[in-house]
């Protein structure tokens, strides 16, 4: 029988593990903090549970199931992981160091199957959903890493990796709240954000389920053909609808939303689609956040030079709302938005 992966098991349930290995219930709280409280996986090195319990806990138990394959450095400072599984799959991780942030990009799926025309990790495919411990391995092994390291910790946490998270909506949740949690990696909610290529019943079910967290849509189109001729989940759910979906979130959570716009040149990057997206980010309570097109493989799709994003920016900037411009991190080892993608399906 496999081991039972620690890392996967809320506090209750952590408890219930201990009470059946004949220990008491204070043990799993031990064990939680050795965890998420000093990243650790070893448990010999967890000095103050006992030789008994560690001797049982070895047999029986496990905290980290994944590897790292390869860490790569960007001259901006910014870090790719890859990942591997136990089951032999690879998948990455993004460290985003800025002056007063430490943010980590992680994946809630190996591959995607949104298809966005725009986005490398697309041409993965869909492999499977990442586990709730494969998740949040990938916060201890960052934050044991900025513990090393400079002795900083993490502040951020962006579901923009690979994956659509809302399509692994229960394990994303409940990472969420184990990042968020007091005994847990205490991580503030607002520092917390999942991103959406737009399933809108999902969208309902995330503001019911998991409404302090923080949202980001990604739009990337100002009309249904535009959108529709880059991600493929305009067809199935349209800007209307996705708006829908949208206002209803904003009503029910009383959150600000945060739109994702991509600017691709000659695309979703004119005159007119700037007013357009003034008009739709107009009417609600949200936020714009443009990411000008980290290149991908297809010749076709450009970004914009720095006079048209100005001028895209100077016709958003006339409403009244927030408009920030993302700047890339790490394109030189691919690790920037939508650059995510690793060939192999297996490794050998
Ligand atoms: N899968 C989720 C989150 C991951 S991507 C989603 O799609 O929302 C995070 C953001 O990067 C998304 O808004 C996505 O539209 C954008 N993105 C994807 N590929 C990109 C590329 N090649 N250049 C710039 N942004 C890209
Ligand atoms: Fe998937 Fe997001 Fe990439 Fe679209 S942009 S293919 S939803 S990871």
């Amino acid at each position: 029988m496999g081991k039972m992966h620690l890392l996967s098991l809320d506090s209750e349930a952590l408890g219930d593990f201990t009470a059946e290995l004949g220990e008491p219930r204070y043990r799993s709280r031990q064990i939680r903090e050795w965890m998420l409280r000093h990243f650790e996986t070893d448990f010999e090195r967890m000095t103050n549970l006992g030789k008994k319990l560690v001797e049982k806990l070895k047999e029986t138990a496990e905290v980290s199931i994944l590897t790292a394959k390869a860490m790569q450095v960007s001259k901006d400072g910014t870090r790719k992981w890859a990942l591997a599984t136990q089951d032999g799959h690879v998948f990455e991780m993004v460290l985003i160091p800025t002056e007063n942030r430490r943010s980590l990009c992680v994946s809630s799926q190996i591959g995607c199957a949104m298809g966005c025309t725009f986005c490398r990790t697309a041409t993965m495919g869909f492999i499977r959903n990442l586990t709730l411990g494969e998740i949040l391995e990938q916060i201890l092994l960052a934050s044991r890493f900025l513990k090393e390291t400079d002795g900083s910790r993490l502040s951020n946490v962006i579901f923009m990796g690979m994956g659509e998270p809302l399509h692994n909506l229960e394990n994303v949740a409940r990472a969420c709240e184990t990042l968020n949690a007091e005994d847990g990696f205490g991580i503030g909610k607002s520092h917390i954000t999942v991103s959406t290529s737009g399933i809108v019943p999902r969208i309902r079910e995330w503001a019911a389920r998991a409404p302090d967290f923080k949202l980001a849509i990604s739009l990337n189109g100002s009309n249904n053909d535009m959108r529709s001729s880059v991600m493929p989940v305009n067809r199935r759910w349209n800007i209307e609808a996705l708006m829908d979906a949208a206002d209803e979130y904003i009503h029910l959570t009383g959150q600000k939303l945060t739109f994702e716009y991509i600017l691709i040149q000659g695309k979703t990057c004119t005159p007119e689609a700037a007013r357009e997206l003034r008009r739709i980010a107009s009417q609600r309570n949200c936020k714009i956040n443009l990411i000008p097109l980290n290149k991908g493989e297809d010749p076709a799709l450009q970004p914009p030079s720095e006079e048209e994003i100005l001028a895209f920016e100077a016709i958003l900037k006339q409403g009244d709302f927030e408009v920030l411009r993302r700047r890339p991190r790490g394109p030189d080892i691919l690790a920037a938005c939508g650059q995510l993608a690793i060939p192999l399906k297996k490794v050998a």
